[in-house]
């Protein structure tokens, strides 16, 4: 694989390239990739959905800004709000008023929670240049009443972007794009399938570099630098601890600390499947490429999408089975529920979620974090008590 014209292998390498692209809050590889061509644009996207094929359909770079993480100091966001959320909106706008995203031509805000409704009224106001746009999604699954609101709300963002750009998007850009990102979904459920089977070979944190990197990387690049992480993980051989098998859960908004996520295996807790970073598998089956590219989006977003807590669910019988259904395909024995502080809706739905567990027999824990939490041990006390429950339980 090449990156900035670098050809990169082995995991170690591979994994050195991911940690400096994740620890870069300048988005020099955004900003290069911008730099590299006359006239193109960057589109800033908050967690933890949007359509990215119609920004890559304008030939722009979708760009994953997801907080400041824990080497960020946040300074002026505080005055903007309470200091008891979750810290995401906060250290965003940090990232926004220190001016690390001043090469971004436009960001999206999805319909995730009130407090990213407010980031997007204030981006408006604070960087009136920008392009800015609320990105709702339908709440409601018939394909007359939700399907018809989705089909026009992805119809003007296609407009909005072909405007920024200078000429319209056309369908056949469109069906290319989604082309691309099918591609990349599908390595990504293979790096998943890779990681359920044989977790000690590809260690949760590695993963979740490799697919980090898919935030700041054309996704062209980011699919072959997928490939080449799957090709050298599996040519390595790497140690099986005696660890349980978790799914790890609530985490699809701001960002656990990386070092939560090592912590987790380093007390005994293989990460078998999480919600992080859902954008990257949001869609469950390939976006058709033939027919209208809009409507196909639309039926896809409707029809084939992740289930989570942050998605409407009218179904009552249906809440939560999606947590059962990754336990049952992954071989989990447990799940950990790791919510931000203050996160409405991963908070609300954890007491439902956890009842669906409770019913079905599978063990859970459930802490909270922030993105800067840096106190670990508490958390590997926890995970590590929790994964030697388990392994009691289920020799007993
Ligand atoms: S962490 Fe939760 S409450 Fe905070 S912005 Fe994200 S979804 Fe909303």
């Amino acid at each position: 694989m090449t990156m900035s014209g670098t050809k990169v292998s082995g995991t170690k390498a591979i994994i050195e390239r991911c940690q400096s692209l994740f620890d870069d809050l300048h988005f020099t590889a955004a900003r290069e990739w911008k730099t590299a061509k006359s006239g193109r644009k960057v589109i800033g996207y908050m967690p933890i959905y949007v359509p990215r094929e119609i920004i890559h359909a304008a030939d722009m770079l979708p760009l994953g800004v997801l907080g400041g993480g824990d080497q960020l100091e946040v300074i002026h966001g505080d005055a903007y709000y309470q200091s008891y959320i979750c810290r995401i909106p906060r250290s965003t706008i940090e990232l926004g008023v220190s001016g690390r995203l001043d090469f971004v031509d436009g960001m999206m805000f999805p319909s995730i929670c009130d407090v990213i409704r407010n980031l997007s009224g204030m981006w408006k106001m604070m960087f009136p240049d920008v392009y800015v746009r609320y990105f709702d999604v339908p709440q409601n699954y018939a394909d007359d009443i939700g399907g018809s609101y989705y089909v026009g709300e992805l119809a003007e963002l296609r407009d909005d972007l072909g405007k920024l750009r200078g000429s319209p998007i056309t369908d056949d850009e469109l069906r290319n794009s989604i082309e691309v990102y099918n591609e990349n979904r599908k390595m990504v459920g293979e790096l998943y399938d890779f990681r359920a089977k044989t977790p000690w070979q590809a260690p949760a944190a590695e993963a979740y570099l490799v697919l980090r990197a898919g935030m700041v990387l054309p996704v062209e690049e980011h699919t072959a630098l997928i490939a080449d992480y799957l090709a050298a993980a599996k040519a390595e051989k790497r140690p099986m601890r005696d660890n349980c098998r978790i799914v790890l859960t609530s985490v699809f908004c701001e960002q656990p600390p990386l070092n939560l996520i090592k912590s987790l295996e380093l007390a005994g807790c293989y990460v078998v499947d999480d919600d992080l970073l859902l954008v990257t598998r949001w869609l469950t089956e390939d976006v058709p490429t033939d027919g209208d590219p809009i409507q196909n989006l639309a039926d896809a977003f409707l029809h084939h999408s992740e289930s989570t807590a942050a998605k409407y669910e009218p179904n009552q019988a249906e809440k939560g089975q999606y947590l059962v259904r990754a336990v049952k395909r992954t071989g989990a024995e447990g799940v950990i529920f790791a919510a931000p502080s203050f996160c409405d809706p991963a908070l609300l739905d954890r007491p439902m979620l956890q009842n669906v567990l409770s019913e079905a027999n599978i063990p859970y824990i459930a802490f909270k974090y922030a993105e800067n939490s840096g106190q670990m041990q508490p958390i590997r006390e926890q995970a590590g008590t929790f994964a030697d429950s388990i392994k009691l339980w289920s020799a007993a």
